[in-house]
């Protein structure tokens, strides 16, 4: 990586300390990715993008402020990127993944909290995370309590801009986020200078829908009966996504998926046969936490796809692209935005029926309810999920883990378990298809 230092300096990054963040990454990154065979060549692109995680990036955001642009930071999928897109700011993922920044977190919130929400707030009180330190506003959400509580610390540190998303989908919800949404073009037109016309918001419209057709693209790619990219792989490019150039990353992510439509034509694989193919559900991963895909894949599974806000929720359905005036625009955007299944929401079955949709589209043999420490939505609805699964003959386990390695032993032997499970099953299946 080139050197970055007086940018980082510039933007107010506590450099002692992150040079420490920077020391561990590149050795975790190794061991993870890197060492895995037969990955496709246009892996290469984001093993460059994870190199420059802290460079690049924060260097074109930085020239884009200069010019008088500005920049946006969100931690949930509901932040509608179009709007800032449409008012020609760019919009970056911050949620925190790394446990770095869980005792800077801790300082200020208790500690019995979701991850990450302290990992969050510790990126920016720690001031180690160049992507807050270049953020003009934090767009925040009403979503779960930690969250809507820890915007409140946040806002001592940097401006704030705080989203109202209903807890329902009824008819009167789906008309609060219409207004949610207009209140949110004001403030990013206040911000920026720039009125959001309809062509503007058609021209974001798009650009965010073929992110999401993009990224469809290569998960379908995962349906295929010889898997030929791993999910540790799939998981890093749906994460780089909240926070990479969308044209470029589109872009890369076609590139590479021509190649995996190749490897799928010769039965390329990057896993063993008999290897049991995963359906992972729940709460995000935030980069670099690739800690439950790890384990997965590091004891002979397959993860074939991730029904979480770093998964499917973040680019399933598309904002429909025929509205003729502002006001279809906004409800458009409503529309698509509710659709996602999120279990602040009450009720919520409509993530039941997306997990039993995916898990039959990617041909699951499993699936893995991954959950955050304190989470409460997500733990709570583990009952209303597994009850449906179970009804359905479809296996599942729970596993909550935060993002130290301490678990890994324990997990390990869980998913062992959970394997040979699903092994004996298949073997069942087919000595029962053969009577
Ligand atoms: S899990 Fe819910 S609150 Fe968290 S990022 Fe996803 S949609 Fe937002
Ligand atoms: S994982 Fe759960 S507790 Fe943590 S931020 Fe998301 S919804 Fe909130």
């Amino acid at each position: 990586m080139a050197d970055y230092r007086e940018l980082w300096e510039s933007l107010g990054v506590d450099l002692e300390k992150h040079d420490q963040l920077c020391t561990v990454l590149p050795e975790f990154y190794e061991d993870i990715y890197l060492s895995q065979e037969n990955r496709p060549e246009a892996m290469n692109y984001f093993n460059f993008v994870v190199s420059e995680i802290h460079g690049l990036r924060i260097q074109e955001l930085d020239e884009h402020r200069k010019k008088g642009g500005k920049v946006l930071g969100s931690f949930c999928v509901f932040v509608p990127d179009e709007v800032i897109f449409g008012a020609e700011a760019i919009g970056v993922g911050l949620c925190g993944g790394s446990d770095f920044w869980v005792p800077d977190g801790e300082k200020v919130l208790p500690r019995n909290m979701c991850p990450l929400i302290k990992a969050s707030v510790g990126a920016k009180t720690s001031g180690t995370c160049p992507y807050f330190q270049s953020v003009d506003l934090l767009v925040g959400e009403t979503t779960c309590d930690g969250k809507k509580k820890a915007w409140e610390i946040l806002e001592e540190h940097v401006p704030m801009h705080v989203m109202d998303l209903p807890q329902m989908k009824r008819e009167k919800d789906k008309l609060n986020w219409i207004e949610e949404i207009k209140l949110f073009k004001e403030k990013v037109e206040k911000l920026t200078g720039n009125v959001v016309t309809r062509e503007k918001l058609e021209e974001s419209i798009k650009l965010i829908n073929n992110k999401r057709k993009a990224l469809q693209r290569l998960y379908d790619m995962r349906k295929a009966a010889k898997l030929p990219i791993s999910g540790k792989d799939a998981l890093l490019i749906t994460q780089i996504a909240f926070y990479d150039d969308p044209e470029r990353f589109i872009a890369k992510v076609d590139e590479l998926c021509d190649e995996l439509e190749e490897r799928i034509e010769k039965g390329d694989t990057v896993f063993k046969e008999d290897a049991p193919r995963i359906l992972v559900t729940g709460t995000p991963m935030a980069i670099p936490n690739w800690k439950m895909h790890h384990l997965i894949e590091g004891n002979g599974g397959a993860v074939v796809c991730e029904e979480t806000c770093t998964g499917t929720r973040y680019f399933s359905n598309l904002v429909d692209e025929g509205s003729q005036s502002l006001e279809e625009q906004y409800q458009a955007l409503a529309e698509r935005y509710l659709g996602i299944n999120c279990a602040c929401f009450t009720p919520n079955e409509g993530r039941i029926d997306d997990i039993i949709r995916l898990y039959k589209e990617y041909s699951a043999d499993g699936v893995i309810y991954y959950s955050l420490p304190f989470c409460h939505t997500y733990a709570v609805e583990y009952k209303k999920v597994k009850d449906a699964l179970d009804k359905a003959g479809i296996p599942v386990i729970l596993i909550e883990s935060d993002y130290s390695l301490q678990d890994a032993g324990q997990i390990t032997t869980r998913l062992e378990a959970f394997f040979e499970m699903l092994q004996n099953r298949k073997t069942n299946k087919e000595v029962a298809a053969t009577k």
